[in-house]
């Protein structure tokens, strides 16, 4: 008998049948012998839905008051998914955050899960309930709701996997699997059996939605098995997904990249005309971090004559705001010559641990875009990943051309193996 976290994304969840398909398949993991806890998201567009309504009873509502109304799109699946087991006769129970309770820190949108209290969980498992888990939810220590951020019941299942030390988290979603890229846009992308844990960090952070990034990390600290799995295969379907491994096996499949990841969520700002002295970056990005916005890539260009510029990106949503600060407060006091931006970029990133053995790939990527006519603007690199911006009307043919040149339809063989 194994602990079996499954976590269900929105799609999964998606209407009364797609529901009850979920109650079939925990049914036979539970005829298999197996204790589980489910954590059902939302139904598909709920969440969306419950935002753009608070939004327009109120654009400038509270933090604390928007989480308790995207909350209850999760706490309506949790009893739905009780009601369709209990109609086949599996026990089952259904937990908000607040009643397991999940505790977490007071960021509204975007709380941190500080710590789970598993005593009402493995009474019921002990009693051989299914518990129904909400995700993306959570309470705060003066007892306000609180939620993880957009796609956070990753976050909810792991976190619960590594607090009850489950066997395994699986976490099933409309793909069977994590790909050589988004098959939404890369229709050759390849499934991949496994992926290490840092790679799968890299592509959550840098785009890949298939899993939130803090899920990802919860994973990597706790040292949780994670599987990422189609709740669109048949219930008794024996698919294993991909699965997140830890450990580098010399044995396994290995290419030097495993995946191309984007993002539209960036925008690029650039300062022009700044002296090039000591102090500048810092004069710069100081009232950027004092306002909270979160900065990520940074270039600073050669100088001439004592003066460059100086670009950096930031969330889209925060391009406004970093404008106005730089316009209001930056400007003046560095007498920076002007301030430009651009809200229509994206970035495409190779992720592989192979890059860390392997030189040129940076190299053949910019290769590829520069044949297409694609002009990168910004590149950053670490260990085993390389980024570029791009123009966003670029972005997919970018990733596709760059999924053909490094063949990652194709399952690695002996020549494109790790040393
Ligand atoms: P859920 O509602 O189940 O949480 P999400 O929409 O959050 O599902 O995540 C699944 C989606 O992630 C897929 O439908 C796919 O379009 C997208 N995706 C992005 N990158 C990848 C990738 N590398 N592999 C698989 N899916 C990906
Ligand atoms: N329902 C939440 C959202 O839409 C959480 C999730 O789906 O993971 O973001
Ligand atoms: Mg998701």
């Amino acid at each position: 008998m194994s602990l079996i976290v499954q976590k269900y994304g929105g799609t999964s969840m998606g209407s009364p049948e797609r529901i009850r398909e979920v109650a079939r398949r925990v049914e036979r993991f539970v005829k298999e012998g197996h204790q589980l806890v489910v954590v059902p998201s939302a139904m598909s567009g709920e969440t969306n839905r419950l935002l753009a309504l608070a939004r327009e009873v109120n654009p400038d509502a509270s933090a604390r008051e928007i989480d308790v109304i995207a909350s209850t799109g999760d706490q309506v699946s949790i009893g739905l998914l009780s009601i369709a087991l209990q109609k086949l006769g599996v026990k089952a129970r259904s937990y908000t955050g607040y009643q397991v309770p999940i505790r977490t820190d007071n960021a509204y949108s975007k709380a941190r899960i500080l710590a789970i209290e598993e005593g009402n969980i493995r009474r019921d498992l002990a009693a051989g309930h299914v518990v129904v888990v909400a995700g993306f939810q959570g309470v705060d220590e003066g007892g306000s709701i609180t939620t993880l951020g957009r796609g956070g019941s990753d976050t909810t299942g792991v976190a619960l996997a590594a607090a009850l030390k489950a066997d395994e988290c699986q976490i099933y979603t409309d793909v069977d699997g994590v790909y050589t890229a988004d098959p939404r846009i890369v229709p050759e992308a390849r499934r991949l059996d496994t992926v290490t844990f840092e790679e799968m960090l890299e592509l959550a952070s840098l785009g890949s939605k298939v899993l939130q990034i803090r899920s990802v990390e919860f994973a990597g600290k706790y040292k949780v098995k994670v599987r990422v799995l189609s709740s669109f295969t048949d219930v008794h379907s024996t698919d294993m997904g991909t699965l997140i491994t830890f450990e580098e096996d010399e044995n396994m499949e290995q290419a030097i990249i495993s995946g191309i990841a984007f993002n539209r969520d960036e925008a690029k700002i650039t300062v022009l005309g700044v002296p090039d002295r000591p102090g500048i970056a810092f004069a710069i990005l100081g009232p950027i971090a004092d306002a909270n916005i979160d900065v990520d890539m940074i270039i600073q260009n050669a100088s001439t004559e004592g003066m460059t510029d100086f670009s950096f990106t930031v969330h889209r949503n925060e391009y406004q705001r970093a404008m106005q600060i730089l316009e209001s407060r930056v400007k003046p006091e560095i007498k920076a010559r002007g301030i430009v931006g651009d809200d229509r970029i994206a970035k495409v990133s190779l992720v592989g641990i192979g890059m860390r053995t392997h030189a040129g790939i940076a190299s053949k990527m910019f290769g590829c875009l520069a044949a297409e006519g694609i002009n990168i603007q910004m590149i950053s690199t670490s260990e085993i990943k390389t980024s570029v911006v791009v123009d966003e009307k670029y972005m997919e043919l970018a990733v596709r051309v760059l999924h053909k040149a490094f063949e990652l339809d194709k399952a690695p063989d002996q020549e494109k193996m790790r040393p």
